[in-house]
């Protein structure tokens, strides 16, 4: 039978998505196929039926609907449920689950490139940003055990809502983006999740990074560009550098790895992916 999957937004146009997903789709020997579906508000309830009565076996959701989506649907995984958004939704015997794989696919990328760093959770971390990017990705570092994640962001009551999460157990000092900018190099791992020096505004960090040093990993999760300017600045000064592309990649990988119980092969995914993304 021939697998149905899908992704849900607005806009969608540009998604990367269908892209990845038909790769994975290939690379698995699976019959399937993965539509976009651009669908304004006041639609998405109807279309979240119609999408059941095809019997789609799951879709992606994006912006402005990770959210929205929620009262929608019939279960939450334990991760999405905390975190408060989906961008995964699996249709289990007709019943619409939804799951949250920022966290965990932006994890899988980081220990792939960096093992020996990752294996030890004493290190010390910076999360730059609090919206919802940042939320998953706090929120799986501390389910794995970190101890010790700084958070730096323009607006201190989204910080402090981060920290609030029912199940932190992290102790985690909040600082404006000036302060961390002081203290950068006291950090083994900078996490970046804001929307500072994405496309077009390539020319802007969110950090001063004068203060990064060659002992520290620096990670930027936005993919447009490849190279923002804070990681060049950053491997300037010698530090190891984690790109946007490789969370995309890993969150898309655990979303088909949840709808067909199996990881797809990566391979050279990775680098494909970077050639597409620089053009
Ligand atoms: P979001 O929920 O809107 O959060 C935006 C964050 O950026 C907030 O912390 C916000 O601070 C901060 N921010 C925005 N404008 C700022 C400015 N001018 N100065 C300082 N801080 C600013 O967005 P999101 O969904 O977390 O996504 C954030 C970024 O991550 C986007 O670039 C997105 O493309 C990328 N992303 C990448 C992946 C991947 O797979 N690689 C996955 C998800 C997201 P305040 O709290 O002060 O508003």
């Amino acid at each position: 039978m021939k697998q149905l999957l899908g992704l849900i937004g607005h806009p969608v146009k540009h998604s990367l998505s269908p892209w990845i997903h038909s790769k994975f789709l290939e690379k698995s020997n699976i019959e399937g196929m993965y539509t976009v579906f651009d669908i304004s508000e006041n639609e998405l309830k109807d279309q979240l039926n119609k999408l059941r009565q095809k019997d789609i076996r799951g879709f992606n959701v994006t912006i402005p609907y990770k959210q929205k989506i929620i009262p929608l649907l019939d279960g939450l995984d334990q991760t999405a449920k905390e975190i408060g958004a989906v961008n995964t939704v699996s249709n289990i015997n007709g019943k619409l689950i939804g799951f949250n794989t920022d966290g965990i696919g932006y994890l899988r990328s980081l220990q792939k490139e960096y093992p020996e760093t990752l294996a030890n959770k004493d290190i010390r971390i910076l999360l730059i940003g609090a919206g919802g990017a940042a939320r998953g990705i706090y929120y799986i570092l501390n389910q794995s055990g970190y101890q010790s994640i700084d958070i730096a962001n323009r607006t201190y009551k989204n910080a402090k809502s981060i920290t609030s999460l029912k199940s932190s157990k992290v102790k985690s000092s909040i600082l404006t983006l000036e302060e961390a900018s002081e203290l950068l190099g006291s950090y083994d791992l900078i996490i970046q999740t804001t929307n500072v020096g994405m496309k077009p505004n390539e020319a802007l960090a969110p950090i001063r990074t004068s203060w990064i040093n060659d002992a520290t990993i620096v990670s930027d999760i936005i993919y447009q560009p490849i190279w923002t300017k804070l990681l060049q600045e950053a491997a300037d000064r010698g530090a190891r550098i984690h790109h946007g592309h490789t969370m995309l990649l890993y969150q898309a990988s655990y979303s088909f790895e949840i709808w067909f119980g199996q990881s797809p092969l990566l391979e050279d995914m990775d680098t494909q992916l970077k050639q597409l993304l620089e053009g």
